[in-house]
This record gives structure tokens, sequence and C-alpha cells, in this order.
């Protein structure tokens, strides 16, 4: 299960809604744990009917809906099975059921909101919130969303998501390791030298927008035509993300599937917009997609996938990790001590190292490897989802990865 979480933007009589469903949610929870204590033996399907009898005897209970009071119950419940649990076991403290005073989240069921848009939730009881964030829903299939809660922090209310993925899948460890650069030229260069091109489909969609575009600005305001014409556009717009989101898809699995550790440059959405040429052509390569989907399929694989910070990964050399400065028209990076590779993937290259030495120990990075000549040295790195650990060998010979079971 991994959360996600947003801020929510609503009115301020819907935040007020929202405190009144805490509230009920509280009460109702307290009410079921009131009822364990007192008719000792109690099942979980008898609490969950009990919060019809709630219903019924409070009105304002009445209010929260039918679910929400049933996931009211399931919490109840939870604590009351981890009490059991822990005394079965013989853990100690044994952590008798407690009444709580201060909760601060409600928690709804699939029937109980609609996503109208990725960043739009409706809600049964309390209207629309607009959510702010940069998690992109429209990864995940609604099926897999098991589970949303409105929370209430000092600074506002938050919506979070719980997304179920998929078991993870076992595949055999390939030993590889890699790194990936995304410039304008290539959908991205990896830290072997490969270059995977832009889709051809790029270009095309370019031509036909900008030509739909000018027949849109050319119609008059109001008009009929540029009714049609709005809607022609926003199709081919549609058409186009779609496109992406299939393509970046689609490369994300391949380059998962075929290494055990993949690094990547954090390069942050914000921080891009300050560049205006650039960031045309970044969103273009769908590089913020093609990311999102290389760490769904590492979850999903058992893969791990690094992201690492952006800076001087173009300027250094891979090879000796001297500076060597370059505008962003120079194609080669050419060092001193010899080392000469096409720009981008000098970049990859850098990612690699900087991935593997930051994501283990703490203190130990390659470069100090490198300089400490052809000693071998493992690096611990995370441990995966499914229990594996990987450790990366750097040795004379260049680097290899070994994965255990
Ligand atoms: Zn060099």
């Amino acid at each position: 299960m991994i959360v996600f979480e947003f801020k929510a933007k609503g009115k301020k009589s819907q935040y007020q809604a929202i405190d009144e469903a805490i509230r009920t949610y509280q009460f109702v929870r307290n009410k079921c744990i009131r009822h364990w204590m007192d008719n000792k033996g109690v099942s979980k399907a008898a609490l969950s009917k009990y919060t019809k009898v709630l219903a019924r005897s409070y009105p304002f209970a009445k209010n929260l809906n039918a679910m929400s009071r049933q996931a009211a119950s399931e919490r109840a419940w939870s604590s009351i099975a981890r009490f059991y649990d822990n005394c079965k076991r013989g853990i100690k403290p044994v952590g008798y059921p407690k009444f709580k005073k201060h909760s601060r989240s409600v928690e709804y069921k699939t029937q109980c909101w609609k996503l109208l848009s990725p960043k739009r939730i409706q809600f049964k009881e309390f209207g629309t919130l607009k959510l702010i964030g940069t998690y992109d829903l429209a990864f995940y299939p609604v099926e897999l969303i098991k589970r949303v809660r409105v929370v209430r922090r000092a600074d506002g209310y938050y919506v979070q998501f719980c997304i179920k993925l998929d078991v993870t899948e076992e595949v055999e460890p390939s030993g590889r390791a890699i790194g990936l650069d995304v410039g304008l030229e290539y959908f991205y260069t990896d830290s072997d030298g490969h270059h995977e091109e832009n889709p051809r489909f790029y270009r095309r969609n370019e031509k036909r927008r900008s030509k739909l575009n000018r027949r849109f600005s050319r119609t008059e305001k109001g008009s009929k035509n540029r009714a049609k014409a709005r809607i022609r556009l926003a199709k081919l717009d549609l058409k186009i993300s779609r496109q992406r989101i299939e393509h970046a898809k689609r490369v994300a699995r391949c380059v998962i599937l075929s290494n055990d550790v993949v690094a990547y440059e954090d390069l942050k959405v914000k921080n891009m917009v300050r560049n205006h040429k650039l960031v045309k052509s970044i969103s273009d390569a769908g590089w913020y997609q093609f990311r999102s989907w290389l760490e769904y399929f590492g979850k999903k694989f058992g893969k791990i996938t690094i992201a690492v910070e952006p800076h001087f990964t173009s300027q250094n050399c891979s090879n000796c990790g001297e500076v060597v400065k370059k505008s962003l028209s120079t194609r080669t990076h050419k060092c001193s001590c010899g080392c000469e590779l096409q720009r981008d993937h000098n970049a990859a290259l850098n990612i690699l190292k900087k991935g593997l030495g930051t994501a283990g120990h703490v203190g130990t990075s390659l470069n100090q490897w490198n300089a400490s000549g052809d000693l071998t040295k493992s690096q611990q790195l995370p441990e995966l989802a499914s229990g594996r650990t990987v450790t990366a060998l750097l040795t004379d010979s260049g680097l290899s990865m070994k994965v255990e079971l």
C-alpha cells in the first residue's frame, strides 16, 4: 500500500462539515469500543450491525453516512483485534483498546466519493474539494484506491489516498544497474551509452496542434465554429496525453524489467517551469510520466529506483571527477584525462554513480572507492520490498550487482 496526500481546498462551510464528520466518526468508533467492553466476545459483524443502532438513537450519527459508520466500527475492531492478537502471542503491553479523544481524520469507502478529475474529488457528504499536490492519480486505476481519508492538520485539511499496488511480481534479477539522463535530443540516454529516441508522434502531434490552434484563434468569439474548434483541440490534447502515457509506460516497464537498480535525476517540475523554452521540450518528452511509471513498476517488480540530486551531473567527468564546463550546445564531453563521451552518456554515468553512492550507507561514495584503487568494496542498498538485498560491487572491470534472495 502506498499513500498519496493532497492538500484540500474547499469552502468554509465544507470544512465545518468535515469537522463534524470527524467528530461523529470518533463518536461511533468510541461507542463501538464501549459496546465491546460491555459485551465481551462481541464479533466484528456484530459491531458493524451496532452502528445501525447508533444511527437510530443519535440523529447526528445518522448524518455520517452508513459506509463511514461502518469504517468507524472497523477502526474500532482493528484495535480490538490487535489487543486479542497481542494477548495470544504474549506481547506486552497488550494495548487494551482506548477511547479516542482527539481524532483528526475520517475515512471514506469507495461508495462515498468520486474522482471528478485527477485534481477534484467529490464527497457525498460535503461536496467537491480541490486537490493540491504533485502526485498524479491518473496513473492509478480507481479500483486500486482502497481508502480515502480526510485529515485535519494545523494548517488545513488534507485528503489521503491509500492505493493498493498489485502484489509484487517475482522476476529474475538481472544483475544490472543503470543511470538515465533525460535530455532534449533523446527521450533518455543510459549509462551504457544507449540513446532512446523520442517517439515520432511527438513532432506530428505538435504540428497538428499548432494548426488547430491557429484555426481556433481565427474563429469569432462566441461563435459556433469557435465552440467546435475548441472541442477539436481538446480532443487532440486528450489523444496526445494518452499516447504519451502509453509510450512512457511501455519504455519504463522495459527499463525496470531489464535492470535491478535504476537511477535518474530528481528534476523538479517547479524548477523546470522557470526555463520556459526547456519546459516545453521536457513536458513534450513526457519525462514526468516516465518517472512516475519507473517508480510504479519499480514497486511492482521489487526493483530499486533512486532519484538523485541533479547538480553537476553533466559538468563533471564520469571518469576522473574533474569539472568540465560546457554549455547546453556542447554535445560532447572531452576531459583532459582522455575521457571522451557523448554529453548525455557522461551525465548518465554520473547519475548512476550518484545513485549507488547515495542509496546505501552514508559516508561511502563510489568516487572514494575509485580513488582507493583496485580494492573491491561492496555497498548495501536499501532492502527491497520483497526481502531481497542488492549489493553493488565496484571492481577494476567496472560495476557489478549482486542480488540476494
Ligand atoms: Zn576526466
